[in-house]
């Protein structure tokens, strides 16, 4: 799952390197394909459920799962969320980040910030005997002291030989609450924030998840090994 993890971070990072005003999200969907080619490794993402492309690419107030597209034009001042997974021997990694294009308001950044230190928060919480309750309560305590929402709709998950296996790992929760965290689980926390209400609706596409209100989301993801001293980050 290691191995897998560096993949999913040797993409995302490359795929970041070309975040740019003028882009496009299929631009950076080609990118990560061509890479992942040239590698010799299998998507994780394209084909599960029919989902078309091996990355997702969701900008400003899309919450997950946006499709990349020639239309879509990166423009100055945006955020996009990147969701990327992988297969290596049959094994899975699963990461996201947020990226800004070219520079971006006051608002966005601390969004930004929120956001990953928020999964940073859930990540310190991981140690065995803890519960997916802490886990949760961490990460919605960061989020909802700087008057952000956690999206509730979509959570984290087990993952292993299927991207998504159980337990589910909500960004939400009471501490000591929840199924107990053991050595050698393996989870993925992965924080949806709204800067406004945690409400979110799909799309026509039928996979395009967004911002009810049309506020900005961010979307931060590593995929996470309980081991006896505390959590591995398989996927940094
Ligand atoms: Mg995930």
């Amino acid at each position: 799952m290691r191995r897998a993890g560096q993949v999913v971070r040797e993409v995302l990072e490359l795929v970041r390197s070309r975040v740019k005003p003028g882009a496009t999200t299929l631009d950076l969907e080609k990118a990560a394909e061509t890479r992942l080619a040239e590698l010799g490794v299998k998507a994780a993402f394209k084909g599960y459920h029919g989902f078309p492309c091996v990355l997702c690419a969701s900008v400003n107030s899309e919450v997950v799962h946006g499709i990349p597209s020639p239309k879509r034009v990166l423009k100055e001042g945006d955020i996009v969320s990147l969701d990327f997974g992988a297969v290596v021997d049959g094994y899975y990694g699963d990461a996201a980040i947020t990226v800004p294009v070219g520079e971006i308001g006051p608002d966005a950044a601390r969004l930004l910030a929120v956001t990953e230190r928020s999964l940073h928060a859930g990540i310190a919480a991981v140690r065995p005997g803890a519960t997916l309750g802490d886990v949760g309560a961490a990460v919605q305590g960061v989020v909802e002291a700087e008057g952000f929402s956690v999206v509730r709709e979509f959570v984290g998950h087990g993952i292993g030989v299927h991207m998504h296996e159980d337990p589910q790992v909500p960004n939400f929760g009471q501490a000591g609450r929840g199924m107990k965290l053991r050595t050698g689980m393996v989870i993925a926390i992965e924080p949806m924030v709204n800067a406004g209400k945690p409400d979110v609706q799909v799309l026509g596409d039928g996979w395009t998840a967004v911002a009810k209100d049309g506020s900005m989301s961010a979307h931060f993801e590593h995929t996470v090994a309980v081991t006896a001293t505390g959590a591995r980050v398989l996927t940094e």
